[in-house]
C-alpha cells in the first residue's frame, strides 16, 4: 500500500477552534493517540461505510503553538457500497401498507408497479413485510 501523504492545512490556537472546523468536514474520530503528552487525533470520512473508496482523512496534532491540522486525499463519493437491502423509500412504503389488510400478493404488485426494477426482489419484500408486521397506519399513507 502507498504511504498516505499529509498536507498541512492550518494551525489552530486551541482545540475548540480545531473542532469547530472539523465539525463541517463530514468526518468522525478514527484514532486518538497521545505521544509525549501531546494528543493527535485522526478523523476519517463519516460515511466510510456507504463510500468505502473514500480515503479522506484529517489529522489534528497538538504542538507547542497550538493544533496543526493536516489533510490527506479528498472525499470520494462516486462509488456507493453495494447493498442487498431494498431502497429506503420502498422499505418505508412496505412498512406503511403492512397490516392494512392487503394480501402479500397485492403489496408485491403495488411495490413492483412503482418500482419495476424490484420485480426480481419479491422475496425481500416478503421478509421485510414480516419484520414490520406491527407498525401501521392506513392505506392512504401509502397512496400519499
Ligand atoms: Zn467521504
Amino acid at each position: 500500500m502507498l504511504r498516505r501523504m499529509w498536507n498541512e492545512v492550518l494551525l489552530y490556537d486551541t482545540e475548540s477552534d480545531l473542532s469547530d472546523f472539523i465539525k463541517d468536514q463530514h468526518v468522525c474520530v478514527y484514532r486518538k493517540e497521545t505521544c509525549n503528552a501531546r494528543t493527535s487525533i485522526t478523523y476519517k470520512c463519516s460515511e466510510y461505510k456507504k463510500y468505502p473508496l473514500c480515503q479522506f482523512q484529517l489529522k489534528g496534532k497538538e504542538s507547542l503553538d497550538g493544533y496543526q491540522l493536516y489533510s490527506s486525499e479528498a472525499h470520494n463519493h462516486r462509488t456507493r457500497a453495494q447493498t442487498s437491502r431494498l431502497p429506503s423509500p420502498v422499505r418505508h412504503n412496505i412498512v406503511l401498507v403492512t397490516d392494512t389488510g392487503l394480501t402479500l400478493r397485492k403489496i408485491q404488485k403495488a411495490v413492483t408497479v412503482f418500482n419495476p426494477q424490484l420485480s426480481n426482489n419479491i422475496t425481500k419484500i416478503r421478509t421485510h413485510r414480516q419484520k414490520n408486521r406491527c407498525s401501521i397506519k392506513s392505506i392512504e399513507d401509502l397512496q400519499a
